[in-house]
């Protein structure tokens, strides 16, 4: 070990603010009690603009995968037919579920680093009939691609009746959410990504449209049954023991949130920050693996820099700099890395990164004009700070 502390810049986990770490730091007390019903419901009322949703968020005391899980099993049965649009690794985890439930799935699959766009789910969807359900990945954290699910979701409205479902794990927090205004049925995040918060908390949203199809379905869930945790909102609580240590790191996470502005500040911090990282690589000729236009705010995959070996580049970062990224996921493991941006981040910290990233590429002997991504980055910040000040 050294003194140094990791500069963890990873899309999930990532950095806890020093404030969520304390409030997490409190007595524990019963999930039976008062004072837990307390912090229960005004957690879930500060989360909800979030998630741009009116209905309750349910938490569970699970990864993200167990929320994915829940939002498929309780929704479809064995035999059913859904479609799963899959951009990346993780759009690839929601047709292993659904094929693990033995649901009938129609895969919309794009090439790692697209996005799907509308008009290539409603060629997809038409020939389809008695779709149940439609799950879409809203970040592909294995590409850094943002699909438009808004407009994703106004197509499977318009083509078909089945249920929206949406992944959110790696930028609910980061990136705007409309659950309701985009006629989303189910959305779930987890704790460790855009919430600020350790593993171990995943929330989710259920529209009244999907209530209805939950309770005609035969769910095989116990522990995941999200009729029974609705239930047990109603009291306050939760069917199990919660995660009450993260349920109180949340609840500070939102005060942070209303802190910044609201929300919209939130969301528009973490484009500011994709700007900058998208910025620095161009000026440092190094490739991003997506197009502007479905960039993440909250992650960026950036393609392995001319002449260099991946796996010393990181190494070297992690044991020199103390700079710590995600390499790439499946068949991109060694062409690019994913530069996390998202949670408790901030424009200096993506000044310092790439900042550290430039020392390294001098010790490799990239061929680039040392300063020349710093500056890119700089000038986006200084832009926009420039219009706020206007304001
Ligand atoms: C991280 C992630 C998951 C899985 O979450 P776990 O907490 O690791 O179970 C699912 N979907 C996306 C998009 C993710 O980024």
């Amino acid at each position: 070990m050294n003194m140094y502390e990791n500069i963890l810049r990873h899309p999930g986990p990532t950095p806890i603010p020093k404030k969520v770490q304390l409030a997490m730091n409190q007595d524990i007390f019963s999930h039976r009690s008062q004072e837990f019903v307390e912090l229960y419901r005004e957690t879930i009322e500060l989360v909800k603009p979030v998630f741009g949703t009116t209905q309750d968020i349910l938490l569970l005391p699970s990864g993200g995968t167990a929320a994915l899980e829940a939002a498929a099993v309780n929704t479809v049965s064995a035999g059913e037919e859904v479609v799963v649009i899959t951009v990346g690794a993780f759009g690839d985890y929601f047709v292993s579920i659904c094929e693990q439930y033995g649901f009938h799935v129609h895969k919309l699959e794009k090439e790692w680093g697209q996005a799907c766009t509308a008009e290539e789910l409603r060629a997809f969807l038409q020939p389809l009939q008695t779709i149940k359900a439609v799950f879409v990945t809203y970040n592909e954290t294995s590409t850094g691609i943002l699909n438009p699910v808004a407009e994703l979701a106004q197509v499977i409205r318009e083509e078909t009746d089945a249920l929206v479902i949406v992944d959110g794990v790696s930028c609910i927090g980061g990136a705007p959410a409309e659950m309701d205004a985009w006629g989303i049925d189910i959305l779930v995040t987890g704790s460790q990504k855009a919430m600020m918060l350790p593993p171990g908390l995943s929330l989710v949203s259920v529209s009244e449209r999907a209530w209805d199809v939950i309770e005609e379905n035969q769910t095989p869930a116990y522990y995941l049954n999200l009729q029974s945790y609705r239930s047990w909102a109603e009291k306050g609580m939760t069917p199990n023991t919660p995660a009450i240590t993260l349920i109180y790191g949340l609840h500070e996470v939102c005060k942070l949130i209303e802190q910044e502005g609201g929300f919209t500040q939130t969301v528009a911090r973490h484009n500011l920050m994709k700007n900058m990282v998208r910025n620095a690589m161009k000026a440092l000729h190094i490739e991003l693996l997506t197009e502007d236009q479905y960039a993440s705010p909250t992650i960026t995959a950036i393609k392995t820099p001319q002449g260099i070996d991946l796996s010393e580049f990181l190494l070297h970062l992690k044991q020199h700099y103390h700079l710590d990224f995600a390499g790439g996921l499946g068949h991109l493991q060694g062409k690019i890395f994913r530069f996390g941006h998202m949670g408790y981040c901030f424009p200096s910290d993506i000044l310092q990164a790439v900042s550290l990233l430039e020392a390294a590429l001098q010790d490799f002997s990239y061929d680039f004009e040392p300063g020349a991504g710093v500056l890119a980055a700089q000038e986006v910040y200084l832009a926009a700070q420039r219009k706020a000040l206007q304001r």
